[in-house]
Parts: C-alpha cells; structure tokens; sequence
C-alpha cells in the first residue's frame, strides 16, 4: 500500500478515532440525561472509518454501505457515525481486508473471494459455482452454523465477518462466440474471476483478470472473447449489449454471492454494546436491501436490453452446464486436498446444501 502508515501509528489513528478528542463527549457538553436513560443509553461517541472494494456512490453495492452508515447514524441518535470511502481512496480496492485487520480503518466492505489467496476457505462464505443460491447460503450463515465457520476463518486475521449484501443469481455473461457445447469453452478467451476462472480454465478456456474499467475495450477489441460481470442492471450500466452478440444464462458461477462487512476485532470490542447491536441490525438490513434492489432493478434493465439491442439472450445447454459441474468439482477438489480448515467448511457447506436442496423440491 502506497504510504501504508507503520503499524504503531495506524493503531495509534485507530485509538484516535475511537477514543480521542473526537471521541467520547464530555459530560458538560452533554445533554443531561435521567437515570433511566443513562442507563441504557451510552454516552460515547464514535466516529469510523469504512472503506470499500467498490469505487464512491457505484450502484447498490457503494450505496449499500452509504445507507448502512446512515442507518447506523440514525438508530444511534448521531452518536457512532461512519464515513465511507470507495476503493482506492484510503487504500487500494484489493487490500481492504489487510487495511481492516492490522486497524489501520475500523471496517471494510468487498467479497469474500477477493480473499482467496489469503484464507482458501474463504470463496466458499462468498460464493461457489453451482453452490448454494441466496435464500440458501443466507440460511447457512445465519441458521446454519455458517456464520460460526467464517468468524473462525477470520478470526487469526483480528476480523470479524457480517453478511452484508447478495447480487442475487448473476448471469453467465456476455460472448462473442457462440457457446453450442462444452468444446466451445476450448481457447476462449473469457474474463472471469475467481473459482468460475479456475473452471473455465479446467474446461480448457483462458481465464483473463481485468480491472472493471478496461473490461468494455477489451470485449470490443476482441482482446476478449467473453466477459461475465454481474446481472442485467449493471450489466446495462457498463453497456456490453452494444458491443456483444450474447447474453448467456445461467450464471453458474455466482449463483448468489454473500457481499461481507468486516469489522476490526479491537474496534469492535472497543464499541459499547448498543453499537454493536446496532452496526449488526444495519448489516442485515443492508443485507436484504441489497439484494431485493438487484432482484428490482434487474427485472427493469432485462427489458431494457431486449429493448435496446439486438443481443440474443442463451442459455447454457445441459451437458454444457453439467460439463462445467465436473470441472468445479475438480477444482473444489483440488482446493480442499490443499486446506483443510477449507475442506472442514466445505464439508459443512455440502451437507447443509445437500438438505436445503431436498427441502427446497418440496418447499
Ligand atoms: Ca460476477
């Protein structure tokens, strides 16, 4: 990180933040307050810092963490505030995580998969192809004993996890080429992330990373063959219906991927109880906003790109899709023989997806 502070001094700013001048109020200042509700309401005020894998204000995902801080602020009466910083602002987009655990800022918001090469548990708390869809992993984590699994994961790294935001079911992407059978993945060029890349890979395409900004050029100038992103709004947002001839579907990658809150664990300690009550009812609520704004929107841009353009919608035939199931349990294989905290999560991920999907032919 460019003009990464020493350790000393960012926990020396992290301390500033919680407890110095701006921090608690003295009592002169204060309001004076009954005994009942001095009682059970703090004094203390405190001021966060939040920053974000996402660029300031970008559609759901930045303004999830903007309303979160609003909401915070409100149900606190003013007292614990948090400013919220897009990608690159205080450190870069990838290392939000490193940021939040030496607390250097008191919490972050990205994916879990962008953790991947630090924890290899961690896509799973995210997403996996062909796992669980977001009403599933949602009653994981909190009903299912997988929230335990990710603070544990978190947990040598002094963070601690919230489920903070879902995209729904994604798509499968935009293409160039037309997909007819699994064979067509051979030499394809396809921006994917992630495990999905990994997959594609397996199958026997090129997985290429490259940074949202470029992505567009990169499809037009056939540098590119394909390119997944997200779902019909954002999609629209980066316009690729102008320049792709397909829109694939389904997005077996990310069939509903957990977008994560994480919070310092000193910093979280430091924070008086109703606060901490208070920033984990924000979550959630971020949670469901979040993913009930993709799930809206979507709807509205699909018709937009039918409206628009003249891409055809595809889907993925069957043995196309239980090709590329193969390959993710090859993959899913490979990276549990590595971990084994990973294949401990895993385990507990296939066996609680393995009841939920019986429930779900029912329910
Ligand atoms: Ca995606």
């Amino acid at each position: 990180m460019k003009n990464k502070p020493s350790k000393i001094s960012r926990k020396k700013f992290l301390k500033t933040g919680l407890l110095g001048t701006a921090g608690i109020l003295t009592s002169q200042a204060c309001k004076p307050e009954t005994a009942k509700s001095a009682a059970i309401h703090t004094r203390k005020r405190v001021q966060w810092r939040m920053i974000t894998t996402w660029p300031a204000n970008f559609p759901v995902l930045g303004e999830g963490c903007n309303m979160l801080a609003n909401w915070v602020e409100e149900m606190s009466n003013g007292r614990f505030k948090i400013k919220v910083y897009g990608g690159g602002e205080l450190a870069p987009a990838l290392e939000t995580f490193d940021a939040v655990s030496d607390g250097s800022v008191e919490m972050g918001n990205g994916a879990a998969y962008y953790w991947g090469g630090k924890i290899p548990a961690a896509p799973i708390f995210c997403t996996i192809p062909f796992g669980m869809n977001a009403q599933q992993i949602n009653a994981w984590i909190y009903e299912g004993g997988g929230y335990d699994l990710w603070k544990e994961a978190y947990a040598p790294f002094d963070v601690i996890p919230f489920a903070g935001g879902n995209t729904g079911p994604q798509m499968g992407g935009w293409f160039n080429k037309s997909i007819d059978s699994i064979e067509d993945f051979q030499g394809l060029k396809m921006r994917i992330p992630g495990l999905g890349g990994k997959v594609v890979e397996k199958v026997g395409g090129a997985a290429v990373v490259s940074p949202g900004g470029e992505i567009y050029t990169n499809l037009e100038r056939g540098v590119i063959d394909a390119t997944e992103w997200v779902g019909p709004y954002h999609d629209y947002l980066m316009g690729f219906h102008k320049i792709a001839k397909y829109y694939y579907y389904p997005g077996w990658h990310e069939p509903g991927p957990i977008l994560e809150n994480i919070v310092n664990r000193e910093a979280w300690e430091a924070l008086p109880k109703e606060f901490q009550a208070i920033l984990e009812t924000a979550s959630a609520r971020q949670n469901i906003w979040s993913l009930s704004a993709f799930e809206a929107k979507n709807n509205i841009y699909l018709q937009k790109i039918l409206d628009e353009s003249d891409v055809q919608i595809r889907t993925f035939s069957e043995d196309t899709l239980s090709a590329l199931k193969g390959a993710t349990e090859s993959v899913m294989q490979t990276l549990t023989d590595k971990d084994a905290f990973a294949k401990k999560v895993y385990d507990h991920y296939q066996v609680f997806r393995k009841g939920i999907t019986n429930w779900n032919q029912f329910g």
